[in-house]
C-alpha cells in the first residue's frame, strides 16, 4: 500500500543544484554546485528519497550548446555526488524553445509525467522544488506539493508573487532536505496508530 511506495523528489537544475546564469550553463565547466546542494541530495538518499531532476535546456534548442556538453555537465554532476555518496536517478530535460510548443517545456507538465511512466511512481504529494514559477506549476499540475528556493531566481520568483498554494519556501536545497527529512520523521505514524485507523 502507499507505504511501500518509494519516496520521490523531483528538482529543478539550474538555480537549484548548480549556479544559474542567463548567458545559461552550456559547457561541464559552467556547471558549478551551489554550495551544500549535493551534501543535501546524498541527506535525503540517506533518509530513502530518490532524487529526479526535470529541466528546461532550451540552450540545446537555440544551438547554444550540444547533447555532448549536457552530457558531460551530467557527468560531472553524478561524480561529484557519488563522491559523497549521493545519487540521482535521472535528468528529464526538456531541449525545445517556446516557439516548439513542445508539452514537456515547463510550466507544462510533460516530464513530470514521463517521470512517473518511467518509475512507475505516483506524482501525487511528490515534493517538487524549483526557483521559478513555472517548476511549481508544472509539478503542480501533477499533484506535486511546491518548494521554492531563494537560490537562482528564486528571490525573483519570490518578489513576483503568484505561487502556487501551499508552496513552502527555504533558503536552499539544503534547508529544503533538512525540512523534509525532519518532516519525514514527524510523519511516520506510530504502529498503534496505525493499526487504529478503522478499514476502509
Ligand atoms: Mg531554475
Ligand atoms: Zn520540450
Amino acid at each position: 500500500m502507499p507505504q511501500s511506495q518509494p519516496k520521490f523528489v523531483i528538482l529543478d537544475r539550474d538555480g537549484v543544484v548548480n549556479l544559474d546564469s542567463d548567458q545559461f550553463i552550456k559547457t561541464p565547466d559552467e556547471w558549478v554546485p551551489i554550495a551544500g546542494s549535493l551534501e543535501a541530495i546524498a541527506m535525503l538518499n540517506q533518509a530513502g528519497y530518490r532524487i529526479v531532476i526535470a529541466s528546461n535546456q532550451s540552450g540545446i534548442g537555440r544551438g547554444l550548446f550540444e547533447m555532448s556538453a549536457l552530457n558531460a555537465m551530467h557527468e560531472k554532476m553524478y561524480k561529484a555526488l557519488a563522491a559523497l555518496g549521493g545519487r540521482v536517478e535521472a535528468v528529464f530535460f526538456c531541449p525545445h524553445t517556446a516557439a516548439d510548443n513542445c508539452d514537456c517545456r515547463k510550466p507544462k507538465s510533460g516530464l513530470y509525467e514521463q517521470i512517473g511512466e518511467r518509475f512507475g511512481v505516483e506524482l501525487r504529494n511528490v515534493a517538487t522544488v524549483g526557483d521559478s514559477l513555472r517548476d511549481l506549476e508544472a509539478g503542480v499540475a501533477v499533484g506535486c506539493v511546491p518548494h521554492l528556493v531563494r537560490t537562482g531566481k528564486g528571490l525573483r520568483t519570490l518578489d513576483k508573487g503568484g505561487l502556487p498554494a501551499g508552496t513552502r519556501v527555504h533558503d536552499d536545497l539544503a534547508a529544503f532536505a533538512r525540512w523534509l527529512v525532519a518532516e519525514g520523521t514527524h510523519k511516520t505514524p506510530a504502529p498503534t496508530a496505525h493499526a487504529a485507523q478503522p478499514a476502509p
